[in-house]
């Protein structure tokens, strides 16, 4: 290879992953461009306008979980911090508001079967074959609520070995919000892309990746077209199914089928005051996270801040029955939702709604849906998508994370400094 041919690495994608990859490149000296479809960066990191909510809300990640290593590193670098999640978790139960800190019935029983089980098989299977008497009802019940909702997947698919990892080994490490937004991360990140020389193209959608003589080329809608040493691709998984890609990489890529994606609608409501404070005659000012039965069943406040704005999560397969919605459509159900669980009429409701933004994220056409989990397959399909091959085109993102939290801010970072680690070590 000729010293002109070597270290211009194409990257599609300029979200988290896409970032920290090129940071790294650009590092150690590395030309890098990156295609990014949308016209900012971010991608599933998604800041509103601050006018419309009076701060930057968070319409995709909003959360930092746990540990998160690479996340926490970055903030300091930024000089960023982090606002550690204070509050209390209330629940309505047949019209009732209760402090909601309580296990399941039968939890004992749960991480019991959870700690003995061998092979790894779907949680709806796990549950049918440990827990389908009538005396679990609950458990199930509650179980499926957490898997749908929270890890917005499908218990018919979702590993229960990565659950087991999920509820019973949280690591050390406080869930916050960065102050001033995830937003302020993905600044800092392209600032510094940029400051070492990459180039990012916004509004420059891939649809075509050749490889031809040992390099690869991306092609654009519209005619554009870049060639590299290397492509990295970091796009969601739902959309990788769209590029056009060499044999051997399409062929690689048929292992995505095995890691699961998941869809969430997020719905923002700002109100002018923190009405819900006194909610129902109870002393509500320091409500964090509230669970009810109804159609959006968590909402959240931005407490200890004190925003007026309470955001609603609708999450997993039954997002399916929404698809077709427009965004006025699931304001309402999101309203709807919410009057029914604080007992109150929907005219009630509607007094004193300053801005609203539903998000439907499995209607955007650069994400197909919010974010992988894993299933019974998923370790194997990462290991086949993460292996280099001797050919120019590696694959990236947060669903190729094999630590405990993919589908997180945290393990796009990872993915992305693994696979710029990858390349530096094996590639062009
Ligand atoms: C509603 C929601 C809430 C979430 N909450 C949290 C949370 O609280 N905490 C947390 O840690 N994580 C959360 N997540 C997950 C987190 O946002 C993602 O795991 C992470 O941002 C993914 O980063 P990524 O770089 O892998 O992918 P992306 O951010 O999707 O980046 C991929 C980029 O590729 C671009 N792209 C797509 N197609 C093309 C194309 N054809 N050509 C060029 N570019 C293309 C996209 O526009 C995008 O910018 C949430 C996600 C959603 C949707």
């Amino acid at each position: 290879m000729t010293a002109s041919h070597s270290g211009h690495i194409v990257i599609i994608g300029a979200g988290a992953a896409g970032l920290m990859a090129a940071r790294e490149l650009g590092r150690a000296g590395k030309r890098v461009t990156i295609l990014e479809a949308r016209d900012r960066c971010g991608g599933r990191i998604y800041p509103l306008p601050a006018a419309e909510f009076g701060y930057p809300a968070e319409g995709g990640a909003e959360f930092v979980h746990g540990e998160a290593p690479v996340t926490r590193t970055l903030l300091r670098e930024a000089g960023l911090s982090l606002s550690p999640l204070h509050g209390r978790r209330w629940s309505v139960k047949d019209g009732a508001l209760s402090q909601s800190d309580s296990p399941p019935s039968h939890a004992g029983q749960l991480y019991q079967a959870l700690a003995e089980l061998e092979a790894d098989l779907p949680i709806a299977e796990f549950l049918e074959r440990h827990f389908a008497g009538h005396q679990y009802g609950e458990l199930r019940r509650a179980i499926t609520r957490m898997v749908e909702g929270y890890d917005a997947a499908d218990p018919a698919r979702a590993s229960t070995f990565a659950l087991r990892d999920e509820w019973m080994d949280r690591g050390p490490g406080t869930q916050g919000r960065i102050v001033g937004g995830y937003g302020a991360l993905i600044d800092f990140l392209a600032a510094e892309c940029r400051r070492l020389g990459a180039l990012i193209h916004l509004s420059a959608v891939v649809n075509a990746i050749e490889e031809s003589g040992g390099r690869a080329i991306a092609y654009c809608d519209g005619g554009g077209m870049h060639e590299g040493d290397a492509v990295i691709l970091t796009v969601p998984l739902p959309v990788l199914a769209e590029i056009a890609l060499p044999p051997a990489a399409r062929e690689k890529a048929a292992a995505c089928a095995q890691i699961g994606f998941g869809n969430v609608v997020k719905i923002l409501l700002r109100f002018a005051t923190k009405w819900w404070a006194e909610a129902g005659g109870r002393d509500l000012v320091d409500l964090s996270f509230l669970l009810s039965s109804a159609t959006v069943p968590t909402w959240w406040t931005q407490h200890p801040a004190m925003d007026p704005v309470l955001t609603g999560w609708f999450a997993g397969p039954k997002t399916d029955t929404v698809a077709h919605f427009a965004e006025e459509e699931l304001v309402g159900i999101g309203l709807a939702s919410l009057a029914e669980t604080f007992g109150m009429t929907l005219d009630e409701l509607k007094t004193g709604l300053v801005a609203a933004r539903a998000i439907n994220w499995g209607n955007d056409p650069f994400a197909r849906g919010a974010y992988s989990y894993a299933t019974p397959k998923t370790r194997e399909a990462q290991s086949v998508l993460g292996t280099p091959d001797g050919g120019c085109v590696y694959f990236s993102g947060e669903a190729l994370y094999r630590g405990r939290d993919m589908g997180t801010v945290e393990a796009a970072l990872a993915s992305g400094l693994e696979r710029a680690r990858t390349i530096l070590a094996t590639g062009p």
